[in-house]
């Protein structure tokens, strides 16, 4: 069952895209098949549906785009900018800079094809990449110090999450991606593989987390959080509330029609609090 906190992204990216004429796009994010749960996609749909919720277009599942990841890794290997990684995980562990782990370099040499199981990593270059992120404002990263260079194929033939969502939002035509802050981190890498496949950059706006007393994202197996599928207008009023809009008091006894008309008609993302994290790292 969703959590609270997969609400609160679901609304946001919702009304900020039905509040500016967009199209509301379902990607099924399951490219790491390792850890795919039987019918978690269905109850997924299912419960989005009874929330009143009406996307667009085709639903997407990343299990099944692994050719066109396969092209986009082409393409950079052409662009000389990926190199086969065969560190193991121990020797990761005991190299990488400092404990950060950052990894130290050691395979950039090499090139593909490689005969031996390798993952794939993409060669970072030493410079700043920012961006405007609609809530937090000005965001940057230096690739180098920061992250390194990181892996779009696992060792295991599975492709990575970062090119995995590049590659999609691009595919689907993405204008603006709403999600949370814990993925924040993630986005310089995720530009600059734009940069480097020649694909228009987004908009970003990313949300605050739920977050639970020790200040730590609440995880899926937090039961605290889980979704009540029969009350979904409490749960919806709850994400609007953590995103700072207002929504009456009596709107609870009201139907999820009445609380999407509500939540269409007052949505502002002046309201939405800044994420914490940001404040954390910064
Ligand atoms: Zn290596």
């Amino acid at each position: 069952m969703p959590h609270l906190g997969t609400l609160v992204a679901a609304v946001a990216s919702y009304l900020q895209a039905r509040t500016n004429k967009g199209e509301w796009l379902l990607r099924i994010e399951d490219v790491d098949t390792t850890r795919r749960v039987p019918g978690a996609d269905d109850a997924m749909l299912r419960t989005l549906d009874k929330f009143g919720f009406e996307w667009d277009g085709e639903v997407i599942w990343q299990s099944k785009r692994s050719a066109s990841y396969a092209q986009a890794l082409e393409q950079l290997d052409a662009d000389g900018l990926v190199f086969p990684c065969t560190c193991s995980r121990k020797l990761l562990a005991q190299t990488a800079v400092e404990q950060s782990g950052i990894y130290p370099g050691t395979c950039r040499s090499q090139k593909l094809p490689f005969p031996h199981e390798h993952a794939v990593r993409m060669r970072v270059p030493d410079n700043t990449i920012s961006f405007d992120d609609a809530i937090i404002g000005e965001y940057q990263q230096s690739l180098a110090t920061e992250c390194g260079d990181f892996v779009i194929k696992r060792r295991d033939g599975l492709f990575a999450y970062q090119l995995a969502v590049v590659v999609d939002d691009a595919l689907q035509g993405v204008t603006e991606i709403v999600r949370g802050a814990d993925l924040l981190d993630s986005t310089p890498r995720q530009i600059f593989l734009q940069q480097c496949l020649d694909y228009t950059r987004p908009g970003y706006l990313h949300l605050p987390l739920i977050l639970d007393h020790e200040g730590r994202k609440l995880s899926k197996s937090d039961g605290a959080a889980e979704l009540n599928p029969d009350r979904p207008v409490k749960s919806i009023q709850a994400a609007l509330r953590h995103l700072g809009q207002q929504p009456p008091a009596d709107l609870v006894k009201a139907g999820t029609v009445d609380v999407w008309q509500w939540a269409m008609e007052n949505w502002s993302i002046s309201k939405i609090p800044t994420p914490d994290k940001v404040m954390k790292t910064s």
